[in-house]
């Protein structure tokens, strides 16, 4: 028996017929096509029976089938509820697969892992995600400190830039900073628009993250660190010293801002896409204790 796979022009348009299904642009439906493309990517991810999968939106199925067949258990969250009965078909011969009707910005991913995945078990999250709320989707699951190993998402390919970029890279900036705290991240495949259904307006880029154990560099209070930084490239052309004076213009007055900055070891007339990771770290410790005192 040929299995017909979902991912397909032909497959889609059947059953996007079959259902009278319309695109809703505004959950960012772009569907794909292209069973090549999915299988590319189980292989980079190396996903196989002992693991367990999360997609966050499933569509009508075409990766969620590939993570069927590879992996042991499938979770999908998918906001659309039209899409639930066309689901119920098109993974039909899928038993290990199941659907929760949610969205992904409110879904307690952590407790979903316990229910429905055995202990243990390495889980890996693989999405094609809705680029209209890219990085609120990633963020809310790296604050979550969840017990995955990977997280690989088919996103812009301007995102998986700035997401993955290194200091002094035009991409670089307070997000690279902020994805990089909890993974190592990577882009690992460029994903041409002719597949997907409708073709979206953006090229895109698959990108890897692999959770770390523990943060690359200690901080004395995260929120203060990461708000450092985003005061660091608030204005990007400016130095660190004005971007610095500016933002902590209601606690610190200008002189003590070259103080700090150079007690942190930290030349203010460089602008913040040249600082590393450790460096912005001894920055916002330096100003954290400052003004704790
Ligand atoms: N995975 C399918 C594929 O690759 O063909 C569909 C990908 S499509 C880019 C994004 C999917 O995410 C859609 O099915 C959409 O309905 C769903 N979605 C959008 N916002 C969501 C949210 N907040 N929570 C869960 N699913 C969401």
């Amino acid at each position: 028996m040929t299995i017909k796979r979902i991912a397909t022009p032909k497959r889609t348009s059947e059953i996007l017929n079959k259902y009278g299904f319309h695109f809703k642009k505004s959950l960012g439906q772009n569907f794909l096509i292209d069973v090549n493309i999915l299988e590319n990517i189980m292989n980079q991810v190396g996903i196989d029976k002992q693991a367990a999968a999360i997609e966050i939106g499933p569509g009508i199925g075409a990766l969620t089938e590939q993570l069927a067949i590879h992996a042991d258990k499938v979770l999908a969250f998918e906001i659309d509820q039209r899409l639930l009965p066309i689901l119920e078909e098109t993974l039909q011969n899928y038993e290990n697969v199941q659907v929760l009707h949610q969205d992904i910005l409110e879904a307690d991913v952590r407790q979903a892992i316990d229910t429905y995945f055995d202990q243990g078990q390495p889980v890996h999250i693989i999405a094609n995600l809705p680029y209209y709320i890219t990085t609120p989707i990633l963020m809310k699951l790296l604050r979550e400190n969840l017990p995955v190993a990977s997280i690989t998402i088919m996103i812009q390919k301007e995102v998986a830039e700035r997401m993955a970029a290194v200091p002094n890279n035009k991409s670089y900036g307070s997000l690279s900073i902020a994805v990089q705290y909890y993974t190592h991240a990577e882009v690992i495949m460029s994903v041409p628009k002719s597949v997907f259904m409708p073709p979206p307006k953006v090229d895109s880029s698959v990108l890897q993250l692999m959770l770390r154990d523990t943060p690359p560099v200690n901080v004395e209070n995260e929120e203060f660190f990461f708000d450092v930084v985003q005061a660091s490239f608030a204005q990007r052309r400016k130095t660190l010293r004005n971007n610095l004076t500016r933002h902590f213009k209601e606690s610190l007055e200008r002189e003590k801002i070259v103080q700090l900055l150079e007690a942190a070891g930290i030349d203010g007339t460089r602008r913040g896409e040249s600082l590393n990771m450790q460096e912005f770290a001894d920055l916002a410790n330096t100003f954290y204790l400052e003004l704790k005192k």
